[in-house]
């Protein structure tokens, strides 16, 4: 799985000496939207060199935002994810404008029911709790059926015995929902509490961007917090800190780097060593007896 840099670099160098050739021979181009174009660096890389790479660009290190199912490809080991409460949704979502609608149309486009895929996996062989947010629906802001699809996992994680695996990711908690939605950052920090306390180990992976209520419950409540390179991680935004305390804030404010160098998470971690990362911590931490 592991890639050098150098390897990574040929294998992008073949891929347009080959797409070169095609258009020289035959007079047609490879479509332009098999090529991916980097948010930061703004290189452009064949999508399918992109998902070989576990979606980092191989010429700046960026870590793409991945949908739920494919950070559950890269980490689960093969075909042992088996989903839990897919048809867990919102009963009510009527009292928002336009809030059913966006529930629907985000379905529609993801595939997925909600913003958090839950499901038991094994991960190195060991059979792990697995929560995955997935931001291109609502930007996996939380509201009640997220935080009743998390809490259910952490109490089956205790019910079973196992180590809980959560990828973080999220606006916050979903407006449309007001005090519900708040009240689901209660419910899954003493749940998380209960499954503490009945030595139960959490890993919580904070990716790009974890915000708002999410990062100011489960996700920062973690036994080890690990994080991608370069991940947003805070609670409110950078510009209305600063315009509160009426000061300038460093550059990497609220970067995994600098909560890093600060202490606030354990280690960060580059997606071609997650999974070999959380199989090593999984082990340490293994629940014996
Ligand atoms: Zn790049």
């Amino acid at each position: 799985m592991e890639q050098s840099f150098k390897e990574r670099k040929n294998k992008l160098t073949l891929f347009k000496t080959l797409r070169h050739a095609i258009k020289e021979k035959q007079g047609r181009d490879i479509p332009d939207n098999v090529f991916i174009t980097c948010p930061k660096c703004k290189a452009s890389t064949p999508s399918e060199s992109l998902m070989h790479d576990l979606y980092v660009c191989p010429e700046c290190g960026y870590h793409y935002k991945l949908s739920a199912r494919e950070r559950v490809r890269q980490i689960c080991d093969r075909g042992s994810f088996s989903a839990i409460d897919k048809n867990l949704v919102n009963v009510d979502t009527d009292a928002f404008p336009g809030y059913t609608e966006k529930i629907d149309s985000c379905q529609r486009q993801t595939g997925m029911s909600e913003a958090v895929l839950t499901g038991i996996g094994k991960i190195g062989g060991k059979k792990t709790a697995v929560a995955v947010m997935d931001s291109r629906f609502m930007m996996a802001s939380m509201g009640s059926a997220v935080g009743e699809r998390i809490t259910r996992l952490i109490e089956l994680a205790a019910k079973k015995r196992l180590p809980l695996v959560i990828f973080c990711a999220s606006g916050g908690a979903r407006m449309q929902e007001g005090i519900i939605s708040l009240m689901q950052m209660v419910k899954t920090s003493a749940a998380l509490e209960r499954f503490s306390e009945a030595g139960g180990f959490y890993l919580s992976v904070l990716t790009n961007p974890t915000t708002g209520g999410v990062s100011a419950s489960f996700a920062t409540l973690g036994d080890i917090l690990i994080a991608e390179p370069d991940s947003l991680i805070g609670f409110a935004g950078k510009r209305v800190i600063e315009n509160t305390i009426k000061e300038k804030l460093p550059e990497n404010f609220q970067k995994a780097e600098f909560l890093l160098e600060k202490g606030a998470i354990d280690a960060i971690v580059h997606r071609s060593q997650m999974k070999s990362t959380i199989e090593k911590l999984l082990v340490l931490h293994e629940r014996r007896g």
